[in-house]
């Protein structure tokens, strides 16, 4: 029985992520879709908005788990006897990044592999800092996220209110 894990920040989750998710749900027995809680970029919402939306568009999946964690991920993965970590690739920036990853991960653990999955091509272009970009200039984002997800975010900028674009400053996915 091989369990996976897909490590992110999801903030918030979108379609791009949630096809990763599913997709390796079906190769995988377990999926341990994890949220970083706390990463070093500023965030939209709190660890636990953020496993609330990934536990409804996981809620059909019943071998998905949703989980957060804090720390190392192989450390993580290894508590849950994960043996895959799951990442996904849009374009080759995103290879770059993840192949220096997993070759960090792999010296610090020999027992975990990384496996990536390509984009579906409707989502090459979504990324939570765009989406999240999109909504504070006022744009249409229900092509990008799921309804719960879009309307939480027009609801945080409400709160956040005039100039919320500076009082949560916006970090591309990589920084
Ligand atoms: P990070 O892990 O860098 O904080 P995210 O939490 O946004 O970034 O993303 C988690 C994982 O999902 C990463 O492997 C990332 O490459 C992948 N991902 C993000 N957006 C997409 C997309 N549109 N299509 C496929 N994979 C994506």
């Amino acid at each position: 029985m091989t369990i996976a894990i897909y490590p992110g920040s999801f903030d918030p989750i979108h379609y791009g992520h949630i096809d990763i998710a599913t997709r390796a749900a079906k190769i995988f027995d377990t999926l341990i879709w994890a949220v970083y809680d706390r990463p070093l970029k500023n965030l939209l919402f709190s660890v636990e908005e953020r496993l609330d939306f990934m536990k409804q568009a996981a809620r059909d999946y019943s071998n998905i788990k949703v989980m957060p964690y804090h720390g190392l991920t192989v450390e993580f993965a290894r508590s849950q006897n994960a043996t895959v970590m799951v990442r996904g690739l849009r374009v080759t920036y995103d290879f770059e990044v993840e192949y220096q990853t997993a070759l960090a991960n792999r010296q610090l653990a020999e027992d975990i592999d990384t496996v990536c999955l390509m984009t579906s091509l409707k989502y090459a272009f979504v990324s939570s800092s765009t989406l999240k970009e999109i909504a504070f200039l006022g744009g249409a984002i229900s092509e990008i996220v799921p309804p719960y997800v879009e309307a939480a975010v027009k609801k945080r900028l409400v709160a956040l209110g005039d100039g919320s674009s500076d009082k949560v400053s916006l970090v591309s996915l990589r920084e």
